[in-house]
């Protein structure tokens, strides 16, 4: 078990939710992150990647959080992905990865996620890609290809492009256009 699955059962964070259960060897019942029961002891986790293992080792579905239940409706489906994606914008996130994390194929979260969200996956990653770049640009010292680097836009000319195709400046300009703000700010 990571640390971040430890902490998202400590926290029931929900945006876990269908990305992992865990069970509990005492009890031999299998939890989804967000139940809201006691946490149990680190030590007697185990993690699942689906209900079906947990079932398959002899884990019963607990009676609170349902982990069998019915499946996750389109919308706590596609905002477990994009709290996913919120976490993991500076990794190499590919739509199959995303598919396979989220136990769906690759066409149908494309198609469900446009229906909820009104954006593509690739459009959100590139969406909260530039706005992560837009706030080191302002905050950091960081040379415009390593920002593209953070934010996991490692091709410098792909970065440029997209960060003027989504704000309509380059990131020269806009790092340009907030420092002289800034300064004009101290003259006042
Ligand atoms: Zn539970």
């Amino acid at each position: 078990m990571t640390n971040e699955m430890w902490e998202a059962i400590v926290n029931n964070d929900s945006s876990y939710d269908g990305i992992f259960y865990y069970a509990v060897k005492t009890t031999g019942i299998f939890c989804r992150p967000s139940c809201k029961s006691r946490p149990p002891k680190r030590e007697n986790i185990t993690i699942f990647k689906s209900a079906d293992e947990a079932i398959s080792a002899h884990f019963r579905p607990c009676k609170r959080c349902k982990p069998t239940g019915e499946k996750l409706p389109d919308e706590e489906w596609i905002s477990a992905i994009t709290q996913y994606i919120d976490r993991n914008y500076m990794e190499n996130l590919r739509l199959a990865h995303l598919a396979q994390i989220s136990h769906g194929s690759p066409y149908h979260l494309h198609r469900i996620f446009k229906k909820t969200t009104g954006r593509t996956p690739v459009e959100y990653i590139q969406m909260i890609r530039i706005e992560h770049a837009k706030e080191l640009l302002i905050c950091s010292q960081f040379s415009i290809s390593e920002v593209g680097e953070k934010v996991g836009l490692h091709n410098t000319p792909y970065f440029i492009t997209l960060f003027k195709k989504l704000t309509g400046v380059t990131p020269a300009h806009y790092r340009q256009a907030a420092l002289s703000q800034h300064q004009g700010g101290h003259r006042l």
